[in-house]
């Protein structure tokens, strides 16, 4: 099964409107209408209006941080999937590590958003990742098997709309990245948790990325594992010098 890489840049808490619209239309020159891999960036919620527009004449895909898992209502503070949809929005990162670790989200509200999203008919991308202290204690598969839960609430004929981003939480930020073979091994076991949850073929099919401190340095040595396929891709991705070459690596 081939799977067409996607890179994805998470441009988190960081750039001002103009800067964001720069880096838009510099990863749309660049990215194009490349059809090799696929090219994802997803700005702060109030610079999607900008990027989208500066994103125009590419295939780049705008996405969105994240979203509440209701369709509108007395959320204050909070965005709905479809006011996202309506913003040009084509996908959504749900269960970032920071989200999970620093919000404090739990599986049960990820598991609704993973719903709503799909409901609203966006795409989602959902992370999952172990600890440090989850690592070392040889939890590393236990953790994702219950994360991937989520992944039950994807309906038949959803599932060509959900991709997986595995992000070892220890390696988000830090400058430590997991080995390829560390990335291959924890990429192997989510496909077999994904097959037991939506079947083989939605299994095989399902881009599963890695992310964790990617680099131009490191990308093509991850990305060469047959289960890694793509990178998601936070502070290499803030500028088109270091987020170039990943998406190159992609299609070398
Ligand atoms: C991320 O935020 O998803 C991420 C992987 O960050 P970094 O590349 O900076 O480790």
């Amino acid at each position: 099964m081939t799977r067409t890489p996607v890179i994805a840049g998470n441009w988190k808490m960081h750039l001002t409107r103009r800067k964001s619209s720069a880096l838009a239309r510099d990863v749309a020159a660049h990215h194009g209408h490349a059809e090799n891999r696929r090219c994802v960036v997803f700005p702060t919620f109030v610079h999607l209006d900008h990027v989208r527009r500066n994103l125009k004449n590419s295939n780049v895909v705008l996405g969105a941080q994240n979203c509440w898992p209701k369709k509108e209502g007395a959320f204050t503070g909070e965005i709905s999937p479809y006011m996202l949809r309506d913003m040009g929005v084509q996908v959504v990162l749900l269960g970032h590590s920071e989200r999970r670790h620093v919000i404090g989200e739990e599986d049960a509200l990820i598991a609704e958003k993973v719903k709503l999203v799909l409901r609203a008919k966006l795409d989602v991308m959902l992370c999952i990742g172990e600890t440090l202290e989850e690592r070392e204690g040889n939890r590393t598969f236990e953790v994702l098997a219950r994360q991937l839960k989520s992944l039950k609430m994807v309906k038949p004929g959803q599932e060509g709309r959900v991709s997986v981003a595995y992000e070892p939480v220890w390696a988000i930020g830090t400058g430590k990245t997991a080995t390829p073979e560390m990335a291959q091994s924890a990429h192997a076991e989510a496909r077999s948790q994904i097959e037991g949850i939506l079947g083989a073929e939605a299994a095989a099919r399902m881009p599963i990325l890695y992310g964790g401190s990617v680099k131009a340095g490191n990308a093509a040595e991850l990305l060469s594992q047959p289960d890694v396929d793509g990178a998601l891709v936070g502070g290499a991705a803030l500028t088109i010098e270091q987020f170039g070459p990943i998406l190159d690596a992609a299609s070398a």
